[in-house]
């Protein structure tokens, strides 16, 4: 019996020392998933952010710590360098996403579900931010034209003279759009473009997007270029009583390039470059492109989501169906700085 007994106790010995090991990994573990956080830098107001970010904690146990950065947000991570505690960057505008990836402060994700969530057009043509939420620059119309199909290309046409209302040309809604122009047509034909645009202007090019709603329902044009939120925030009395008679002055079509689709801009995301937590962020934005996460981040602010299916707010839905250009967002910035100097060059904002 002793021969036996004594590789059965071993046995049992190994067993307890393999349930000790196993149950020593696991409480590690979970120290580990307890202790799992992100660091997010965002540009984008926090209020928007935290519904989400409760629900990826809840769903991931990953804590998030946030840093609202409403300028600096490149200076900030360039300043910190390799220290920087930075995991995502979260900002507005394919410009100033592109510049952080320029400056070398991201790095490029290679996951199948961002690729397969976020169409080409709307991330880094080398994978170092994706977009989460599209804006589309639309015209805001009097109400009654009979045009029904609109082009930017149309804007320059003299038939809109004195008609025509828009912000400072030199604003990066803008010159997102007039660098898209560029990408298409050229720098040659962008500059005549642009100098119809001029001739057409019923005021100065100043102001804000939704001015432009409040100056067509003084009568003072019939037609302008302005993001799309800003139709829900004004309709939806967000931004008060006043802007919500602006918003119901309206109409609202989604413009196309002649031979494209709408010129969007997009708030996004990216991996920073020294990320001491990459698998977190990674998680992070793959969770904003979740069904559930798009629907919540893209209405929050009026937006478009841009994974494919998931839901619009019900205002911004009833512009119609949004077929974005195709040319790639990141290589579009290219031409933010001729942009720039072409709007000096025809004195668009004297
Ligand atoms: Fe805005």
């Amino acid at each position: 019996m002793t021969l036996f007994a004594r590789p059965a106790l071993r046995l049992t010995q190994s067993i307890n020392g393999l349930f000790k090991s196993l149950l020593i990994a696991s409480l590690l573990f979970s120290a580990q998933a307890m202790a799992t956080e992100l660091n997010l830098y965002t540009t984008r107001e926090p209020g928007l952010m935290q519904p989400l970010l409760t629900a990826f904690t809840a769903e991931t146990g990953i804590k998030v710590n946030t840093i609202f950065l409403k300028d600096g947000l490149a200076e900030r991570v360039a300043n910190e360098g390799q220290r920087s505690p930075a995991d995502v960057l979260m900002a507005v505008d394919f410009g100033l996403l592109t510049d952080l990836a320029e400056r070398g402060l991201t790095q490029p994700v290679d996951s199948p579900v961002l690729k397969a969530a976020v169409p080409a057009a709307l991330r880094h043509a080398e994978d170092h931010w994706f977009a989460l939420s599209m804006r589309a620059r639309v015209f805001y119309l009097a109400q009654g034209l009979e045009q029904t199909r609109f082009t930017y290309e149309d804007l320059a046409d003299p038939k809109w003279k004195g008609a025509v209302c828009i912000r400072s040309g030199q604003h990066p809604y803008n010159i997102g759009l007039i660098s898209h122009m560029i990408a298409k047509h050229g720098e040659a034909k962008t500059e005549q473009w642009l100098r119809g645009v001029k001739a057409n202007l019923a005021r100065k090019a100043a102001g804000g997007d939704r001015e432009v709603a409040r100056d067509i329902m003084g009568g003072l044009c019939d037609i302008g270029p302005a993001n799309s939120y800003y139709v829900g925030l004004m309709r939806s009395g967000a931004g008060g009583e006043e802007q919500k008679r602006w918003g119901a002055a309206i109409d609202v079509a989604l413009p196309t390039f002649v031979d494209g689709g709408t010129h969007v801009n997009i708030s996004g995301a990216a991996v920073a470059k020294y990320a001491p937590n990459k698998d977190n962020a990674v998680r992070l934005m793959e969770y904003l492109v979740s069904d559930e996460a798009q629907a919540i981040y893209a209405r929050a602010n009026f937006e478009f989501p841009v994974k494919a299916g998931a839901e619009i707010d019900p205002l911004i839905a009833a512009f119609g169906e949004l077929t974005v250009d195709k040319l790639v967002l990141s290589q579009v910035a290219a031409y933010r700085k001729t942009a720039s100097l072409l709007v000096d060059k025809v004195r668009f904002d004297d």
